[in-house]
């Protein structure tokens, strides 16, 4: 990954620590992760950020599935800790009763920060809503996010902004004033900055659609230009965490080099802005 990503001139990267499928992962030895680090920390690739695997659900009521939540994230931010990872991305999860599930995602954390630690900075990502996820609305991560700041766990957690899942979710990113309303909406609940990650991807479905495809950048629904206000506006949010704020992308891959379209037009925007 860490060849990859310089050989592709990333200037940061986010990986799967584990099969994204589940399954008992596989240690890390130190040899590795001291060779990893060297190659990103040489080629100035940063931040390093780690997703858990999508089929943990954070907002389940009870029982196995919640246990299983509770192992996966604990050790997937164990295991962001060993690689020195800035941040660890996760879903909330989905539940039929959007406020009990965000409810249930509150309690989680709070067992799993309890329990450990981390260095890292833990990003919940706001959701396109397809099948009944929760966590489409900032206010509401950040809600959470409030609840559990209030008892001390406030500095190890922050929001990943998906802008492909914003779109689906209902949120214009092509327009400015979008980008305005979702301060307005944040400051509803807290004067702090909580966005310190930015998921760059383009949507396949339209505004509103509550469906979650990415789509190369330009080649979806948003656009070039919707780029263009993405990359000029977000990182002057007040909402988003500092200007060097960095942006991932989940586009679909081929082969490992389909990056470089996506990351060239992202470039060419950000230089002519
Ligand atoms: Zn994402």
């Amino acid at each position: 990954m860490a060849e990859l990503a310089r050989d592709l001139h990333c200037e940061a990267v986010q990986i799967f620590s584990r099969s994204p499928r589940g399954g008992k992962p596989r240690e890390f030895t130190e040899s590795e992760i001291m060779r990893m680090r060297q190659i990103l920390d040489e080629s100035d690739i940063r931040p390093l950020v780690v997703h858990v695997p999508y089929l943990v659900n954070l907002a389940h009521d009870g029982g196995k599935t919640r246990d299983y939540a509770r192992e996966v994230l604990t050790l997937d931010l164990k295991r962001s800790d060993a690689l020195g990872c800035a941040f660890c991305v996760v879903h909330s999860g989905h539940h039929e009763d959007e406020e009990r599930g965000l409810a249930n995602v509150a309690s989680l954390l709070r067992e799993v920060l309890e329990e450990y630690t981390p260095k890292c900075r833990l990003l919940l990502e706001n959701t396109a809503g397809q099948g009944g996820e929760v966590g489409r609305r900032f206010s509401s991560l950040a809600a959470v996010i409030s609840v559990l700041r209030e008892e001390g766990f406030g500095d190890c957690l922050g929001i990943c902004l998906d802008v492909c899942h914003a779109f689906a979710a209902g949120y214009d990113v092509r327009l400015p004033e979008t980008w305005a309303a979702i301060g307005e909406e944040l400051r509803g609940v807290t004067e702090e900055g909580l966005v310190y990650l930015l998921h760059l991807n383009d949507s396949q479905h339209p505004l509103g659609s509550r469906r979650d495809r990415h789509a190369h950048v330009g080649e979806g629904y948003i656009g070039v230009d919707g780029f263009g206000t993405i990359l000029a506006v977000a990182p002057k949010s007040w909402f988003c965490v500092g200007e060097d704020i960095a942006g991932i992308l989940e586009t679909p891959i081929e082969i490992p080099g389909d990056y470089l379209k996506d990351m060239g037009i992202l470039r060419e925007i950000r230089g002519a802005g």
